[in-house]
């Protein structure tokens, strides 16, 4: 049996340096904010090459949060309009929303599973102030065109980096580095993966850092003086402390999720799917390895008799959600069709090439 993801088998590899953490964490005796998510916030900043990292709890919050900071920096006022892109994890609408800020779907392209750009024109309005791409299933957003489109209609870039830890831009820029701000995940199954909840923000604007720090502690500058009215959001001091060993295995990991997907993609061979695109640079991590096909339910149900697990990612578009019904009655063919016809392949770190071996037999026998 090969499951979808063994995330226990990944962090089996850190067990004693995590005890050692883990004792040093009790004898201390400080458990909220404290040296672990310092020193993780700098390597962290330092890993993605900004200026500055700051903890929140999850990576909801990150997103979230980053969008709190610019109205209370006056970027933004309550209702502006961030465009995103419907074929997105729910968390990045939910982020907009919670910060009360009006989300714009937009059409998803089928190959880079991200913006339709033709569609992004028509949707940009004179309330648009934010463009927010999703680096979905570790591969990069094209920036540069993400660039030009907010210089022309000046809009914040905001990226929902919370698939992406590592992927690198041809310009050596690395994730995380290539926005205005970016949130991150750190759940569990992420390619940097606490064990726990996490999430982080990095950006290079000093006065947005600042802002975020007193945010996700109840707007505190000082202890129990409330400049804004903030949330309760803060890196754990634990996860922190695990995050800083982990950080450390995330590039050799991401290269071998890469080499994974080199023999999926030469090896596979299978007219009744299609595989996805990638430059074969390093602007992919491959969080998730994501085929298409007419006959997906057919597949999964197939590769489960044979023992390997798949997920899909996802099966319901955000403005199909019954939670965001004011969006239902857009349509969107693009986002609708992935919706019903991708799949996840495993893509752990951990898999042997006994293991792909086995995967890719199967999936061309299907
Ligand atoms: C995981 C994820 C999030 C949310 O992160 P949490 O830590 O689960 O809150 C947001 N956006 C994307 C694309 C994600 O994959």
């Amino acid at each position: 049996m090969i499951p979808f993801l063994d995330i226990k088998q990944l962090n089996a590899r850190f067990e004693s340096e995590f005890k050692q953490e883990f004792e040093a964490f009790l004898d201390k005796g400080w458990y909220v904010l404290g040296d672990q998510v310092t020193q993780f916030e700098e390597a962290y900043a330092r890993y993605c090459g900004t200026q500055h990292c700051v903890g929140p709890a999850n990576g909801l919050d990150a997103l979230r949060l980053i969008l709190e900071g610019y109205k209370i920096q006056n970027k933004l006022q309550p209702g502006d309009e961030v465009l995103v892109a419907s074929n997105t994890y729910i968390a990045t609408v939910l982020g907009v929303l919670q910060a009360g800020l009006q989300p714009v779907l937009v059409e998803a392209e089928a190959t880079a599973f991200n913006f339709d750009f033709a569609d992004l024109t028509r949707r940009v309005t004179p309330q648009t102030k934010v463009i927010m791409p999703t680096h979905l299933y570790g591969q990069l957003c094209d920036m540069e065109k993400v660039h030009a489109f907010a210089k022309a209609h000046k809009l914040l870039v905001v990226t929902d980096a919370a698939q992406s830890h590592g992927a690198t831009a041809v310009s050596g820029k690395r994730s995380g580095s290539l926005a205005d701000a970016s949130g991150h995940s750190f759940y569990p199954t992420k390619n940097l993966g606490a064990l726990g909840d996490g999430g982080a923000i990095t950006t290079d604007d000093k006065e947005l850092a600042q802002v975020l720090r007193a945010l996700r502690n109840y707007g505190f500058e000082k202890r129990y003086v409330s400049t804004y009215m903030g949330l309760n959001s803060r890196l754990d001091e634990i996860q922190a402390a695990f995050l800083n060993i982990k950080l450390k295995a995330l590039d050799t990991d991401n290269e071998k999720r890469r080499a994974i997907a080199r023999r999926y993609l030469e090896e596979i061979k299978n007219p009744a799917i299609t595989l996805p695109f990638w430059d074969g640079s390093d602007n992919h991590v491959f969080h998730l390895f994501v085929i298409q096909t007419k006959r997906r339910d057919a597949l999964a149900a197939y590769l489960k008799e044979t023992g390997i697990g798949t997920i899909i990612h996802y099966p319901i578009p955000p403005h199909k959600q019954q939670a965001l019904s004011d969006f239902a009655h857009l349509e969107f063919p693009v986002t609708e069709q992935l919706h019903k016809e991708v799949l996840s392949l495993p893509i752990s770190p951990m898999l042997t090439s006994q293991e792909v071996s086995y995967i890719i037999e199967q999936v061309n026998a299907f």
